[in-house]
Order: structure tokens, then sequence, then C-alpha cells
């Protein structure tokens, strides 16, 4: 895999261990507690912000009174990330460009979320789509973002139902049914999601068409 660097990387602080930038304010909107009851938004306390990103920090669940921390500029939802995540190889395809004909998206504006191994295509994702911000879950360690991105790490689908404008569920999480599930009713209405492997079985899941071992879908 050869990612594109990313040269405007601004200096920071507070390194992240990886060249990836720190969680975006705003998309505080997006995210849900991921504890079992139904879902709750997030209470945002800043500890240390850089501009609209936020380095340090807590999200809070009024619900639960879960506190999940953003170290680094990292959210961190705890639990662990499935295991089997492939070293490499089969990410190439589709590229960029591939995954933005899926996602059928054009402008600006919103949020778009890529799991796991899909969150290599980052840098290729922000070049086509200028102004959409790109939530990263349980990014490989490797990938290099642009700027319009934050980093998530979860054990499920830390988005709330309707709220991104598309999602591409990369390995290993597009192997689990709860993160098929999760991620499908991630995005709003009439948008899509795609997946790598198997094809979701889901009530209400429209599948618009495989290919390659990907496939295209949506909420009826
Ligand atoms: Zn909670």
């Amino acid at each position: 895999m050869s990612g594109k660097r990313w040269a405007g990387r601004r200096r920071i602080s507070s390194p992240l261990p990886s060249p990836l930038s720190p969680m975006f304010i705003e998309l505080t909107d997006q995210l849900r507690c991921p504890a079992e009851h139904a879902e709750s938004f997030l209470v945002l306390i800043p500890d240390v912000m850089e501009g609209r990103q936020v380095l340090r920090g807590t999200l809070g669940c009024p619900v639960c009174h879960a506190e999940y921390r953003i170290d680094d500029g990292v959210a961190d939802f705890g639990g662990t990330a499935p295991p089997g995540r492939r070293a490499g190889g089969s990410a190439s395809r589709p590229d960029a460009g591939g995954l933005l004909a899926f996602l059928a998206l054009q402008g600006p504006g919103g949020v778009v979320g890529l799991v796991g191994e899909a969150a290599r295509h980052v840098g290729g994702l922000a070049e086509l789509l200028p102004g959409v911000h790109f939530a990263l879950v349980n990014p490989p360690d490797a990938t290099v973002a642009a700027a319009a991105s934050s980093v998530l790490r979860a054990a499920r689908v830390p988005f709330k139902a309707r709220s991104l404008r598309g999602v591409v569920l990369g390995q290993p999480e597009s192997g689990e049914a709860h993160w098929q599930a999760d991620a499908v009713r991630a995005v709003l209405p009439g948008l899509r999601a795609v997946g790598r492997g198997p094809v979701p079985v889901l009530e209400g899941f429209e599948l618009l068409g495989a290919a390659d071992g990907w496939w295209v879908g949506r909420l009826a």
C-alpha cells in the first residue's frame, strides 16, 4: 500500500502516534454512547484544543455516565477491535475513486465513516471530496490521513443512527453482523453504506449491487 503523504500536516504540541489529525470538535454531533442502552448523544468536555480540534478531553454519556477519553487527539471508546486484521494485502481494490463511485457522493459537507482497512483510503477520498469530514474507526497503524479526519477507537460503531453521509466498512469489522447493522443504520436516509465481504442480513436492507467482494446498499 502506498499511501499519499499529506504535505500540509501542522505541528501539534502533543504528537499523534501516526500522521493523523486530532478529533474535530463538530464530530461530537455524530457520536453516540456505545454502551448497551437506547442511543444517546455524548457531551464533550475539552481539556486541550487546537483550533477546532480536540487534543485531550472527555466524552461523557448523560444516560449511563460512562466517560470516554480523548488523548493525543484520538477518541477511545474502550473495548477492543475485532481480531484478524490482515497485514497489508488486498485493500487496493477498489481505489478511492472506486469507493467514491460506490458511495455516489458529491459536494462538500457532512461526515463519512471509514472503518478498519477502509481508512487507508482517506487520503484519496479527501482529495476527491473536499469539504467532507472523515471519521476513521480503528484505522490500520500505517494510515496517513488528510487534515479533514478524526480517529476513533471502538469495539462497536460509535455513530448515531442517520448521522453520516456514507460509510465504508473494511476488514476485519466488515465480517461482523453488529458492525454491519450499526454501520448501515448510521447512514442518512437514501445514502449508502459500502462494505467488504459478506452481504448484511438485516431487515429493511436494500442491496444496490455487489462486485469484487464488496457490497453497496442502504436502508429501504
Ligand atoms: Zn452511555
